[in-house]
Formats: structure tokens, sequence, C-alpha cells
């Protein structure tokens, strides 16, 4: 029996996507090898990387002869970095808004890297409940942000409109909604929340920035024109992780793509929002309108009933509610695979605490 998965991450998958897997193991499309005991440099597999590839860049809406897609290793996090690395320009500021932990991460390794990187807006006054208006200078080597943030609850519906390349962490909200990026240089995410297994980062790289990273004197597995002229496979890559990816991907499209994954993810996130706001016993994180579809974080009266909420919650079969611990309380995390039933489970529990404990 499995169990109902709230976890932020790495998360629930699809059930149907597991069981492919699960399929597959031992034949890989009855061809008789599962995809791990297979060379990358194989046709089978560089067909599997191709088609992901272009899943992706079709679900979001990105033009192929202006984007390319890559698959960075060190998880999201090493993007931080390498970002900084790859795009900071001599004489323009790197500037970073400050929505919390994840901003915060990519702005100290920029400052690592001496790149002097600046904060132009910051939702701290206000513990981080919002996401800030922020005025990015013209000529800025990029705007940083990130999309949702995972902890808080909060997320742009909107990205700002900037002259400089906006860079976007998307790790917590990747393909749960179609975006417009007009303004977006770079876009990338951790895989393991919507799109498959943790390890592996997805990147949408402009081809203006490609050429930026071309220029850049750093380590080859750093810079991310290697992975473009190499198809991001410069070294071995984490193969079985490219497949999970690729099956997501397939199962995005069956599922009639973002538009409407995005109008599932709203449907769960409202019923959620209205059954917590409807009950005073609760509070809500977030500040109504940058309220995440993805991460709900909210709090009961007292800190021990927050822990009774999760352990009564483990209970009854829901996993992974408890609050992230620089927020403590409760967060519950509503990805693409999250299903409508199961968060109809969580508001009847949601409403049996309060009557039980008000
Ligand atoms: N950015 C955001 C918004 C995240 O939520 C996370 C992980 N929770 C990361 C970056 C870091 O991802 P990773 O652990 O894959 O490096």
């Amino acid at each position: 029996m499995r169990k109902i998965n709230f976890g932020a991450g790495p998360s629930v998958l699809p059930e149907s996507v597991l069981r492919h897997a699960q399929d597959e193991l031992l034949s890989y499309e009855g061809k008789g090898f599962s995809i791990m005991e297979i060379s990358h440099r194989s046709v089978v597999f560089e067909e599997l990387l191709n088609t992901a590839k272009k899943d992706a860049l079709e679900l979001y809406g990105f033009d192929g002869n202006e984007w390319e897609v890559i698959f960075t290793q060190g998880g999201a996090s090493l993007n931080f970095a390498m970002v900084g690395m790859n795009f900071a320009q001599d004489g323009k500021p790197c500037e970073y808004v400050n929505t919390d932990v994840w901003t915060k991460k990519a702005y100290k390794e920029a400052q690592i890297l001496g790149l002097d990187p600046v904060y132009v807006a910051s939702s701290e006054d206000e513990s981080f409940s919002y996401i800030p208006n922020a005025n990015f200078s013209d000529n800025a080597s990029y705007a940083y942000i990130c999309s949702n943030n995972t902890i808080q609850g909060t997320q742009y519906h909107e990205y700002p409109s900037t002259k400089a390349p906006l860079i976007i962490d998307a790790s917590s909200d990747f393909f749960s909604r179609k975006m417009d990026f007009k303004n977006a240089g770079f876009v990338f995410g951790g895989l393991q929340k919507n799109a498959g297994i943790s390890g592996l980062a997805c990147c949408f790289i402009r081809k203006d920035m490609i050429e930026l990273s071309k220029s850049k004197n750093i380590p080859s597995m750093l810079k991310y024109s290697t992975y473009v002229d190499n198809n991001s496979m410069f070294n071995t890559p984490p193969t079985f992780a490219l497949y999970i990816f690729a099956k997501v991907m397939q199962w995005l499209k069956d599922m009639g793509g973002l538009e409407n994954i995005h109008k599932k993810n709203t449907q769960k996130a409202e019923l959620l929002y209205s059954t917590i706001q409807d009950l005073p016993f609760y509070t809500l994180h977030a500040k109504k309108e940058d309220r995440s579809l993805m991460n709900v974080s909210f709090k009961t009266p007292t800190n021990e009933l927050d822990k009774l909420f999760v352990s009564e919650a483990e209970k009854e079969g829901m996993i992974g509610l408890k609050g992230h611990k620089l927020l403590g309380g409760i967060r519950a995390s509503i990805y693409n695979a999250q299903n409508f039933k199961n968060v109809e489970t969580l508001s009847e529990f949601i409403k049996n605490f309060a009557n039980k404990h008000a």
C-alpha cells in the first residue's frame, strides 16, 4: 500500500512512471538489457535523450532554434555557482532578489566567486512571506530569481520584466505551468520534485548565453557550453535519472501538457488554501497574492499541535508534512504527481484536526 506523500523533495512520482520503470528494469523496451546497463553512446540511449529534450522544449514552448536543453550534475545547487561563473560580465552587476534560502545560496556562491552580487529587492522584512517587486538594472549581467520558494510557499505568478537576462531557478515548480519566458536567458531546476529523481538538473539556455559561456576560461564540467557541445555527455551522465526524466516528460504529454497540469495544480491548491483559510485555527505563511501552487506552508496555534498534526496524519497514511526546519509548522507539497483525491483526503484531515483541537 503506497502512502500519500506530501514531501517537498524528493517527492512523489507518477505511479505509472514507477510501474513502467519496474516493468523495464530487466529489459528496456523488450531489448534484453536495462537502460542502466547500456552505453550512453549507444543509439538506444541517444534516442531516449534526444526525445526527452525535444519533449521538454515542446512542453514549455521554447523555440528550439533559440534555446538548448542541457543536463548538469550536482543537482540544482551546482548551478548556483555555475550561473556566476558562466554569465557574469566585467562592469555589469550580478543582481539577485532575496526570497530566502534558495536565492541566498546562489548569492553566496557569487560572493565566493568575488562577483560582488547585489540584492535589488528582498522580502526579509516580512519573513519572506511575499514576492517583492524588483527594479533590475538594464545593464546587469543577469537578473536572478527563484520561481517558487519551496520552504516559504511563495511563487511568482508572472516573471519580472527585465532588459538583462533573467535567470530563473524553477526547481520546485518545474513543468507545473506554462510561463512567459520572454526575458529569460537561463532556466534551471533540479529534477526531484516535478521531473524525476535527484542529482540532476535540467537547464534551458538561450543561444547568446551559450556564446557568453563559451568565452569563459573555466573548468570544462563547470562550463555550460561544454554540455551543449557534447549533448550533456562530456562525461557519463546519470543514465537512469535521464531515463526517469524521459518517462516523466512522456507522462506530462499524456496528461495534456502544461496547460492541463496547471489547471489540475490550481484546483488542488484552491481546495487546500480555502480549507485552511476558512479555519481560524490555522495560519498560512504566504501572502494571498503570492501563494505557491506547489508548497503550502501553514501552522496550528502551537508547536506541540504542529507536531501532533504531523504524527496523526502519518497514522492515516500521509507522510512528508513536517515543515522545513527554518520555518517549522506544516508544509504540504502538492506537485504534479499528487492527485486531487489525495488533497481531498488531506483537506478532510485538516478540518477534523481543527474540530478536535480548536
Ligand atoms: N532550488 C530550490 C528552489 C529548491 O527547492 C532546491 C531543493 N529543495 C534547490 C534549489 C536545491 O536543489 P538540489 O538539492 O538538487 O541541489
